[in-house]
């Protein structure tokens, strides 16, 4: 079985580019050129330094110990918490942005949704000295007003979606109508593991720094490069992705995947893709998202904004379907007490969305043998007005 992307853009049925025929040069022009660029030697060098001097990379890989003693397994943290901008959101927003500079690009768009991604972005075309324009809807703009300031006092102007529900999707479609406007200039700077080809596997590619450092960092510790088990949360899959890449067709490896079931998987409120999702084609490409019978998209539902995503990106759709990875949910309860529980145990507040993939140790019982390592997306400072309410601090 193949886990990497095809010719064409495919993951087994799953990707692709279903785009409108006016976004089709800029897309192309990237197809044409992103592999090229990323094998360029002074791409590599300077994708690398920064990396290493601006984001603080190689991030740890930390024993949890106390963790480990609670489920009697061993669990490492990948410590993604630890990149400059509190996640591994920026580790794609650097290559991004030194791939746009070399595609001659001079101006930035994003959309955003809680504003983690607008802020990555802002971050790196401050860094670049590069126009950047967020698009972010009317009411997302409202709610994460911190975000706002800080692309703000970055230089980027926050652009409302004033469309439809005034959130992602409508965000979403303005920073499409911007590239279609204006092709040449400028580059689009998307989030996640998502869009239309070859958006998923640049991304992908990005973010695979994460796995390539697991391998050496566990063969010093362990005295193997391959965990038992690998566990990421799953938004639109970039974190998950990185996480998984260079053991996908390692078979002894067990890919486990955590979704947000919200209020419950069967409650109406929740953003559990995988269980409740079909197939069809959300931001360019063909993948499982959650949609009514007649094809509308359902408004996901989680605590944690980087969760609430209808889909998930064509990988870990495949994924799923071949039953390559094992996929579970989690609850906001469930999250909120796993991220409490890791403060308490080894004095990390992780972010919600880390959250959820820790409550993994709510639903598998690992061997105390096993060797499970797990990405800790981001940390929880974003977070602490949530926490706060949640358990009245
Ligand atoms: C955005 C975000 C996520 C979800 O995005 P993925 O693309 O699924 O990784 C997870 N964790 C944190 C901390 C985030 O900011």
């Amino acid at each position: 079985m193949n886990y990497n992307v095809t010719e064409k853009g495919y993951y087994g049925t799953f990707g692709g580019a279903y785009i409108p025929e006016m976004l089709y040069p800029n897309v192309e022009n990237l197809r044409q050129n992103y592999l090229k660029v990323m094998a360029e030697p002074d791409f590599k060098a300077e994708f690398d330094q920064l990396l290493k001097d601006y984001v603080g990379r190689p991030s740890p890989l930390y024993f949890a110990k106390r963790l480990s003693e609670k489920y009697n397994t061993k669990v490492y943290l990948k410590r993604e918490d630890l990149n400059h901008t509190g996640a591994h959101k920026v580790n794609n927003t650097i290559g991004q942005i030194l791939m746009a500079k070399k595609l001659g690009k001079k101006r930035i768009i994003a959309e955003t949704g809680a504003g983690q991604h607008g802020v990555a972005t802002a971050t790196v075309c401050a860094l670049m000295g590069m126009d950047c324009v967020v698009y972010m809807g009317e009411i997302d703009i409202a709610r994460q007003a911190p975000n706002v300031a800080r692309m703000k006092m970055l230089g980027a102007e926050v652009r409302p979606a004033l469309s439809g529900s005034k959130t992602l999707k409508d965000a979403t479609n303005e920073a499409i109508r911007d590239w279609i406007n204006n092709p040449v200039d400028t580059h689009y700077i998307i989030g996640s593991a998502i869009g239309p080809h070859p958006y998923p596997d640049m991304v992908t590619r990005f973010q695979s720094v994460i796995s390539e450092e697991i391998k050496w960092q566990l063969k010093e510790k362990e005295g193997r490069e391959n965990p038992d088990y690998v566990v990421a949360c799953i938004g639109g899959g970039s974190n998950a992705a990185g996480t998984y890449y260079h053991f996908l067709h390692e078979e002894e490896v067990g890919i486990i995947a955590v979704e947000a079931a919200g209020k419950g998987i069967n409650s109406g409120e929740s953003a559990a893709t995988s269980a409740l999702g079909k197939e069809g084609v959300i931001h360019g490409c063909k993948t499982l998202l959650m949609q009514t019978n007649d094809g509308q998209i359902t408004e996901p539902y989680s605590i944690s904004a980087g969760l609430d995503y209808p889909g998930v990106g064509p990988l870990h759709a495949h994924l799923y379907k071949t039953g390559r990875g094992e996929f579970y949910s989690a609850t906001d309860d469930e999250a909120m007490q796993s991220g409490l529980e890791l403060t308490k145990l080894e004095g990390i507040i992780p972010a919600i969305e880390s959250s959820h993939a820790l409550a993994i140790f709510k639903h598998k019982t690992f061997k105390p043998d096993d060797v499970v390592v797990l990405s800790l997306s981001g940390r929880g400072d974003k977070d602490l007005d949530n926490y706060i309410k949640y358990f009245n601090l």
